[in-house]
Formats: structure tokens, sequence, C-alpha cells
């Protein structure tokens, strides 16, 4: 008999994660023959079941942050204030005019590092093809799962509905509309396919005890990674500008829309923390300092 053997049982079931299809696969793997009775000289299968599920989601959720207003304030008046910059900042009322009108003019005379002195700690969670344009971004700290060290999750993409499938348009700006329904059909189904094929396989090597950095290299991009990603304002503004798409942009950007997801939930968070520094960031045309 074959040394593995596979069944898949499609078991659709949606579930509705944050306005984004779920789909959860049971993939039963039946494994090799890993030992034989001395007694009976039969062999047994050894069963292990692994869940394939689809998303078309990202998860972006804000972990740790020091990042206010008063941060880009103090910064910046230790020109004039010297020592007494810090402590001046944390008495003010921010809501002042005064406040923002620095705040504008730093950002629009590009007096970048006073935006540096503050952190914000994101956990991602996307697939990988998206973690690959992410990681362009080199004034950000980044820690990501391994694969290396560990069996990673059958959790892979699939667009969603809304997902915008065909792209019209020339190269750097493309525009996407949607697509037909038997091209999203076909674009869901092929998605589904190669990912459940592909970690079958994956499976098979891991039960055959090859090591997981040699079992992983069937494993398509769609497959989710996790990592957390820490940046100033500053570098975040920088990606905002960069993975999102505006049209008040001074610099309209043409992102892939699913790290556009990330970002989208990002600016969320950063807006929050520091609604002087996002408003004079849109005022100014979403140019990174
Ligand atoms: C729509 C879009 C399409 C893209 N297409 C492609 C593509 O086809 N192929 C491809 O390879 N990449 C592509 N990229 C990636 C792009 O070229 C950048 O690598 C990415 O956007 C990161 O931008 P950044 O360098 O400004 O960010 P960061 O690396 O975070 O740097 C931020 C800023 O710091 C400064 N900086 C950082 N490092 C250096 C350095 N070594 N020297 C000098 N200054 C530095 C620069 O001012 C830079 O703008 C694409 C990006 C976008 C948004």
């Amino acid at each position: 008999m074959d040394a593995v053997d596979f069944v898949t049982n499609w078991r659709a079931c949606r579930s509705r994660r944050r306005g984004t299809r779920a789909r959860l696969v049971a993939l039963a793997i039946l494994g090799s023959v890993t030992k034989a009775s001395p007694a009976s000289e039969s062999s047994t299968h050894v069963e292990t079941a692994a869940a394939i599920q689809f998303r078309s989601d990202v998860t972006v959720e804000l972990v740790r942050s020091n990042a206010s207003d008063a941060d880009v304030l103090f910064a910046a008046r230790v020109s004039t204030q010297g020592e007494q910059s810090l402590a001046a900042a944390k008495d003010e009322n921010l809501d002042t005019s005064r406040s923002k009108g620095l705040i504008n003019y730093l950002m629009r005379d590009r007096h970048g590092s006073p935006f540096e002195h503050n952190s914000l700690t994101f956990y991602v969670q996307a697939p990988i093809f998206v973690f690959r344009e992410f990681m362009r971004h080199r004034i950000a700290s980044y820690n990501e799962e391994s694969g290396r060290y560990r069996e990673l999750n059958a959790v892979f993409y699939v667009p969603g509905h809304d997902r915008n499938l065909v792209q019209v348009g020339k190269p750097g700006a493309y525009e996407f509309h949607p697509g037909s329904a038997e091209q999203t059909r076909l674009a869901v189904a092929e998605a589904e396919r190669i990912a459940t094929e592909a970690y079958a396989s994956y499976r098979r090597m891991l039960e055959a005890g090859i090591a997981r950095e040699v079992a992983r290299i069937v494993l398509p991009l769609s497959i989710y990674s996790s990592m957390y990603v820490t940046v100033n304002a500053r570098s975040l503004m920088n990606f905002l500008s960069l993975r999102t798409k505006r049209e008040s942009s001074h610099f309209p950007s043409y992102p892939q829309r699913e790290i556009e997801m990330c970002a989208e939930k990002m600016e969320e968070h950063f807006a929050a923390l520091m609604p002087l520094t996002y408003e004079a960031f849109n005022e100014n045309g979403r140019v990174a300092p």
C-alpha cells in the first residue's frame, strides 16, 4: 500500500468573523505505516487530523504603545526650551491651536525627527505574500514565527467575494474591478485546491520524518504567518503613504489590497493615539515627514 493515504472531507462551515468569510475544512490525513505489531504482523495506521481554515481577512492588533501627540511636542521644543520641554509637554493642554500649529508646521516642512520619539507594536496575522511586501519597509522592527521551529498552521488566504479580481490600466497605476461570477468561483476554487493539496503534501513529509524546514518548501504564499512589528509614527506614516490608496494623497499609491487591509487597521490605531499628528498627516497630503 502507499506509504501515506489522505482523504479530504470538505465540511463547509461558514463563519463570519469581523465581516469576512472564514471556512473550515476538515482534512483527515492517514499517516504512513508506522509500526508493525510483532504479534499479528499487521500494520496500523496512525491517524492525525488537521483542520484547514480559509480566511479572507487579516488580523492587526495593537499590543503595546507609547505614542501620543505630546511626544512630538516635547521632542520638537527641546530646541527652544531645553530640558524643560518634557515637563511642559506633559502639562500642556494638547487641544490648543499652538500645539496643532507646531505639529502641522513640522509635518508641512518635513521636520521628521520629532515624530520618532514614540513606539507602536502590532501583532499581525496575514498571508506570507503580504509579509513579503511588509518587510520591504526597513524602518520597522520585525519578529515572525518560524517555519523551522514549529509546524505551520493550516490557515490559507482565499479572496473574499468583495475582492476585485480584474486589473485594468497601466503598471504602477492599475485599477481593479469586480470579477464575473465565474472568475470569482475559479479564483476561490483554485486557491482552496492548491492549499489543500500542498498542506497534505507538507503533512506527508512531516509524518515521514522530514524536517519542517524542508517540508515547508511545498507550501504556497497564501499560507498565513504571524509577526510582531514595531514602528514609530514617522515610519508608520511612510508605510501608510505607500500602502493605502487615497485620492487626497499628494503622491497616490496603488498598493495590493491585502497589505492595504493591514495598513487600514494600523491607521485606525494611529489616529486614536495621535489625533493631531494624524490630522496634520492628512492635511498635508499624507506625505511622511
Ligand atoms: C505600490 C508599490 C509597488 C511596489 N512594487 C515593487 C516592485 O515591483 N519591486 C520591488 O522590488 N519593490 C516594490 N515595492 C517596494 C518599494 O520599492 C519599497 O521597497 C517599499 O515601498 C518600502 O519603501 P521605503 O524604502 O520608503 O520604506 P523603508 O525601507 O521603511 O524606508 C523608509 C525611508 O527611509 C529611507 N531609507 C531606508 N533605507 C534606506 C537606505 N538603505 N538608503 C537610503 N535611504 C533609506 C528612505 O527615505 C525611505 O523612504 C513597491 C511598493 C509599493 C508601495
